[in-house]
């Protein structure tokens, strides 16, 4: 079977992988970004300045970043990943998450996928987040800390705002002993709000961790 690109369908030709070059040159690339929450900016910001979201409250993380913008067809593919199995995604996510990670800090050493709760992993079958982590895992070497967990089986966020979001995940992860490493990259499919972000930064810095950043595919 030859090869298709999961966005349109065509045959691939040689050289393109997972996502042909028309599709590639129409994806909503986000082209200048805070880079401590990874929110999309019109003009660029100076090196060192973050958003005004970010000077207001600044977050946990030190730095996040996302090759796209969660908007069509990149939302309807991570539906699609998450609600209905459409796994063949993930090898046409793993490039843009590996290019997009050399623009966070290089001395991330350990991978961290944000956890299911155990009960929607049992529905989902699968964890999206760790889909995505584990091409990650095998290209850096890094290990995947599998020490967190989900304590809370949280309603789905969609739908909900920012306060309720928040009240929402209060308290949604627990980490059993501790965390070795120094800096964790938090691994997701979308950062939404960043709050799920932030609370799992929150967790893994009160358990040792130093320092913690932000990869997903899009954000809102
Ligand atoms: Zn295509
Ligand atoms: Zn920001």
């Amino acid at each position: 079977m030859p090869q298709r690109c999961v966005f349109c369908g065509t045959a691939s030709e040689p050289g393109e992988v997972y996502c042909c070059c028309g599709c590639a040159a129409e994806l909503p690339w986000v082209e200048n970004r805070c880079a401590r929450c990874a929110i999309p900016v019109a003009t660029p910001l100076r090196d060192g300045v973050d958003c005004a979201n970010c000077q207001q409250c600044p977050p946990p993380f030190i730095a996040a970043a996302t090759p796209l913008r969660y908007t069509f067809p990149i939302d309807a593919a991570i539906k699609a990943m998450k609600f209905r199995r459409r796994l063949y995604y993930v090898p046409a996510f793993s490039p843009m998450l590996m290019k997009t990670m050399a623009c966070l800090p290089k001395d991330v050493d350990a991978l961290l996928a944000v956890p299911l709760h155990w009960r929607r992993h049992a529905t989902r079958g699968f964890n999206q987040a760790v889909e995505l982590c584990k091409p990650l895992q095998k290209l850096t070497g890094l290990p995947m800390l599998a020490n967190v967990k989900r304590i809370r089986s949280t309603p789905y966020q969609s739908g909900l705002d920012a306060d309720e979001r928040r009240r929402n995940l209060r308290a949604a992860f627990a980490i059993q002993g501790s965390v070795i490493a120094r800096h964790v990259l938090i691994v997701d499919d979308v950062i939404t709000t960043g709050e799920t972000c932030r609370q799992l930064a929150n967790v893994v810095l009160a358990a040792g961790a130093q320092k913690v950043s932000v990869l997903a595919i899009a954000r809102a």
